[in-house]
């Protein structure tokens, strides 16, 4: 089966490259936050957004104005890209999966895409277009299509190349003898699966969050334009750093074991919204959302159905053995027993266990507890 896949490597540009870079990542933020004024200019005046066609003649109409002449000296192929990526930015914000594009901001992390016209894997190597050649350990398969390579200097002035690919796995089969299970997520526990695991945050994670915190504090503190203030923000960039990697290495290792050791997973479809709800606070991403969406494209890798669940039953309230809701059941309370079947349920196992039958899957084979499962489901959509 064919897949795509991304593999990020640290590069170490000379200093003649690294003022390249500069360059670029200065001209496509520039062309994305040019396009992004104009659109919304537009869209004010005339009530429609300007396509990719008319912004790409624009910017060839801009290239041609004497003091713009700065933007023909970096990769042509960089500046489409960067209008591309403002025109994916607006389509999801018209679909309604992300919110209007933001103005790109010079001391944030920069970067700048460029398709595969303009790069080439060389020995141990990747050649870019006016760059050069790159030294970096690649870990490419035998096989395989370029498709884009990402170019981004991180905050802590780290520099990586993320390259995309496309390339040929065996088909997995699916294996009807691992579990199905079903995930819970959770403020306290991370995530509890059917199963009765309980998987948290591992505990560097949650030292490097505090600290972070800690510095933040002392951050707002500091007075601006100061040069205490400028160590203190690389202080915390650096600790942001530490935090988003201990959890994404924690998020993959956890995504990858779980799609090989289950036939079918199923989770909570979370929404921003409904965590509030859910939890009553603001609730920052807590990584959830990246989680989802490993679990959902290495599903298919290894041939694990990942699917995820309407939330709208009271997945928490409902006995996963005989269907009694339990109304009296409030957020403190973390473990109970149903006064139906006598059954003692860890509450979040119970929810994940009412995530995992409630569905088409066992739709069949437990007809009668999905009737209940529905009526309940009409009745809190009504609430
Ligand atoms: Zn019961």
């Amino acid at each position: 089966m064919k897949v795509y896949k991304v593999h990020k490597i640290k590069i170490h540009p000379t200093i003649k490259q690294q003022q390249l870079l500069t360059k670029h990542f200065g001209s496509c933020r520039w062309v994305y936050n040019y396009f992004l004024q104009y659109k919304t200019d537009q869209y004010k005046k005339t009530k429609k957004s300007a396509s990719w066609l008319e912004m790409n003649k624009s910017l060839t109409e801009l290239k041609k104005q004497p003091d713009k002449q700065w933007l023909n000296e970096v990769s042509r192929v960089a500046l489409n890209c960067a209008l591309e990526n403002l025109d994916s930015a607006f389509n999801n914000f018209f679909r309604k999966t992300a919110k209007y594009p933001n103005f790109k901001n010079k001391y944030a992390k920069q970067s700048y895409k460029l398709t595969n016209q303009a790069f080439n894997i060389e020995k141990d190597g990747i050649k870019i277009a006016k760059i050069g050649y790159l030294k970096c350990n690649l870990e490419l398969p035998n096989d395989y299509k370029l498709l884009s390579v990402t170019i981004s200097k991180t905050t802590t002035n780290k520099y990586y190349a993320s390259i995309s690919y496309e390339t040929e796995i065996p088909n997995p089969k699916s294996d009807k003898t691992k579990p199905v299970i079903g995930i819970d997520f959770g403020l306290k526990t991370f995530i509890t699966t059917s199963e009765g695991e309980k998987i948290n945050h591992p505990l560097p994670f949650k030292d490097s969050i505090k600290r972070l915190q800690k510095q933040q504090r002392r951050l707002s503190k500091r007075i601006k334009g100061s040069k205490r203030r400028l160590l203190q923000k690389h202080r915390v960039a650096i600790l942001h750093e530490r935090v988003a990697n201990i959890r994404r290495d924690f998020l993959h290792k956890l995504s990858s074991r779980l799609v090989s050791e289950n036939q079918a997973i199923y989770l909570e479809d979370l929404s921003l919204k409904g965590m509030q709800n859910r939890w009553g606070k603001k609730l920052n991403d807590l990584g959830w959302g990246i989680f989802t969406n490993q679990l959902s494209y290495k599903g298919p890798w290894r041939g694990c159905l990942v699917e995820k669940r309407d939330r709208f039953f009271p997945s928490s309230k409902l006995c996963s053995v005989c269907g009694w809701v339990n109304n009296s059941l409030t957020l403190e309370v973390r473990e109970w027993d149903c006064p139906r079947c006598f059954t003692h349920h860890d509450r979040d196992v119970n929810a994940s266990r009412n995530i995992r039958d409630y569905g088409p899957v066992t739709r069949k084979q437990r007809t009668g507890r999905v009737e209940v499962l529905d009526s309940l489901v009409e009745l809190s959509r009504h609430e």
